[in-house]
């Protein structure tokens, strides 16, 4: 098990960068007062982490909310992804141009490819490779790469992504994906690690709460840290956004980790990088 100390503890990704392994997700927070209050919120309790993208409408929120918070950017690992109609060389260094200008900063910390979009990833892969390169983005990687679409990259790629973020919870491991993407230096990261909300009607997850005496959130959540999975759950309520952090004090058994995996359904809140129409 990799080390797990406290809310700014971090994985070391394969170029040696620090990824707090946990942070916040901005998806359907609304631009404005919402994703400012809820990035503010997070970084003032803690979180050094924040997770957006160009798709999710929400940048020039989630910038204002770092520079409304206590924290320096410097302090504050930040990424943003490329959207699908942005895919390809130039119009991906275009559009991290714009997410730059959006979120008021002149670097990120990670840059993701959001979605597989065959043979144009190819050449989306190697703008971020050179926005790497020139040293604008202190990690690049993926996300919804199933192991086929990493295996197709990497017959091209000069820079082995960093990152795969995945939907991931009790009811999609994939831990043949996991291992992959350990085999290759790939940190693995979740999203939607609450099911979007789902999780909290497991019976099986109101079991473990009683037992460890945390929230059915801290539970899950924990999993993810004691799997080596980086993990971004999303609120914009501040109670909730430091109440699913209070999951340092306690620890899952090995034994609970592993009933945990066995909920294993290949079941999914979000679409199928497979088969997707958009
Ligand atoms: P999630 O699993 O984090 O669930 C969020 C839902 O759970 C929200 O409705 C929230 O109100 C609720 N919630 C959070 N804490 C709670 C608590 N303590 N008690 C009760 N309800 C609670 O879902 P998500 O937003 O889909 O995923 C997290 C993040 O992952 C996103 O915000 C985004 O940053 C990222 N994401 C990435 C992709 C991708 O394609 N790369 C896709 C989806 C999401």
């Amino acid at each position: 098990m990799k080390k797990i100390t406290d809310l700014q503890g971090s994985f070391e990704l394969h170029n040696g960068v620090q990824m707090p392994y946990f942070g916040l997700g901005v998806y359907q927070s609304e631009d404005g007062r919402e994703v400012i209050n809820a990035v503010k919120a997070a970084l003032n309790h803690g979180y050094r982490h924040i997770d957006t993208a160009a798709i999710y409408h929400n940048e020039e929120g989630v910038g204002t909310g770092i520079r409304e918070s206590n924290v320096d950017r410097k302090d504050v690992f930040l990424t943003s992804k490329v959207w699908n109609n942005d895919q390809g060389y130039d119009a991906t260094l275009k559009a991290f141009d714009a997410s730059l200008d959006r979120l008021g900063t002149d670097y990120l910390d990670l840059y993701l490819v959001h979605w597989p979009k065959g043979e144009i990833s190819k050449d989306t892969w190697k703008a971020l490779e050179r926005l790497y390169q020139e040293k604008r983005v202190r990690a690049i990687g993926v996300s919804n790469f199933l192991q086929h679409h990493l295996e197709d990259l990497l017959t091209s790629a000069e820079i082995v992504p960093m990152v795969n973020q995945m939907e991931f919870h009790p009811y999609l491991v994939q831990q043949d994906l996991i291992d992959f993407c350990n085999s290759k230096g790939i940190q693995y990261e979740a999203w939607s690690p609450l099911m979007q909300g789902n999780i909290f009607d497991l019976d099986i997850m109101k079991d473990l709460a009683s037992k460890y005496n945390k929230t059915i959130a801290q539970i899950v959540l924990r999993w993810d840290l004691q799997k080596g999975v980086v993990t971004i759950p999303k609120s914009s309520k501040e109670k909730r956004i430091i109440a699913n952090s209070d999951l340092f004090d306690f620890e899952l058994s090995e034994e609970d980790v592993q009933l945990l995996d066995g909920l294993e359904k290949g079941k999914r809140f979000g679409p199928d990088p497979d088969n997707f129409a958009f």
